[in-house]
């Protein structure tokens, strides 16, 4: 046994000895890579109501072709950051660890207050290509279907926040009522303001046309004028300046408030710091530069939950107010819904 222990321990050294001289073998994959991302819902509580974040997609958003610095002397011209503050665009973004090309969140949110589903913003459908559109996929993920959708609250008509309305052709939400700011309506729907507007807006008049045509044909789109609630607990806020009938949605449940802002912010990292910056798809950069200082003072004061369409997915969270400084704080991630911080009012 012994001798036969020796030459077995010899072979073993033999046989490590030659595996050690060969040269390395391709790594065999223990398992392949998934390459996609988890179901894009994210659920909280407020107040005895449920708000359900909902990605339609990200994509690249055009950081240095799209943000503009504030008139360094008074008056109306504001120049891309790029230009006006070289470096600055990639230093904010270095400071949170991030770089160009960003990829951006299209958030929506859908409120279901017992006796009411309401969805605020529909994402981009299929006018932002494949990116997007994954609203209606990832709403039945989260177990809903949008035919039991009774309102969609719009915070605005650009493409991204009204596209989802259709998909291929088809309205998604059939029995739903379309709630829009009266001055948004008016504004897209009117072919006189689509010639007057700066050529890369076009396709956003278009867009809005297109989707909202077969709720407009079923009488089924409702414009707003801001005053009390536009639906039981969902109070409209104006908030122009992004496009001229922006609007933002307090929605209000037991003592809490969850303001679902639309597009206040569109890169969080740039815009927190100097709230003075602005993107050229702004209606007017100055009115919108007032409603995010606004807003942010708003929040952070009351420390009221906000839903952004534009920060990364679910895009829920607080504004902080640090040493003069506005920043982020996002919703910390939970399974028990009872334990989620109150929101102020
Ligand atoms: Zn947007």
């Amino acid at each position: 046994m012994e001798r036969a222990h020796q030459l077995f321990l010899g072979f073993a050294l033999g046989l490590t000895a030659a595996w050690l001289a060969l040269p390395a073998a391709p790594a065999i994959a223990k398992a392949p890579m998934v390459a996609s991302q988890a179901p894009g819902f994210y659920r909280m509580s407020l107040g005895g109501i449920e708000i359900t974040a909902l990605l339609d997609g990200t994509h690249t958003f055009p950081v240095a072709a799209v943000m503009q610095a504030p008139p360094e002397a008074p008056g109306p011209v504001r120049r891309l950051l790029t230009q006006a503050r070289p470096g600055e665009v990639e230093a904010r973004l270095a400071a949170e660890a991030l770089e160009m090309p960003l990829e951006g969140s299209i958030n929506a949110f859908l409120i279901n207050t017992g006796d009411r589903l309401v969805l605020i913003d529909s994402g981009a459908g299929d006018l932002y290509g494949v990116c997007c559109g994954k609203l209606r996929a990832n709403m039945e993920a989260a177990g809903y279907r949008p035919e039991d959708v009774d309102d969609v609250l719009l915070t605005h008509l650009h493409a991204d926040h009204v596209g989802g309305l259709m998909r291929d052709g088809k309205p998604v939400f059939p029995t739903a009522t379309i709630h829009v700011s009266r001055t948004d309506e008016d504004y897209w729907l009117n072919p006189d303001n689509e010639t007057a507007a700066p050529a890369f807006l076009h396709p956003m008049f278009e867009g809005a046309r297109q989707v909202l045509k077969p709720y407009l044909d079923a009488g089924r789109v409702k414009p707003f004028d801001y005053g009390p609630e536009v639906l039981p607990g969902i109070t409209p806020m104006a908030t122009p300046g992004h496009t001229p009938g922006h609007s933002s949605y307090a929605v209000r449940a037991g003592d809490e408030t969850f303001i679902v802002w639309g597009d206040i912010v569109h890169v969080a990292p740039i815009q927190f710091p100097d709230p003075a910056i602005t993107v050229t798809y702004d209606n007017n950069g100055d009115l919108a530069e007032a409603q995010r200082g606004k807003l942010f003072a708003h929040t952070a004061r009351h420390m009221i939950w906000v839903g952004a369409a534009h920060i990364s997915f679910p895009g829920i969270g607080h504004i902080a107010l640090r040493d003069g400084k506005f920043g982020w704080l996002p919703t910390n991630y939970t399974t028990e819904f009872a334990a989620q911080a109150p929101g102020g009012r």
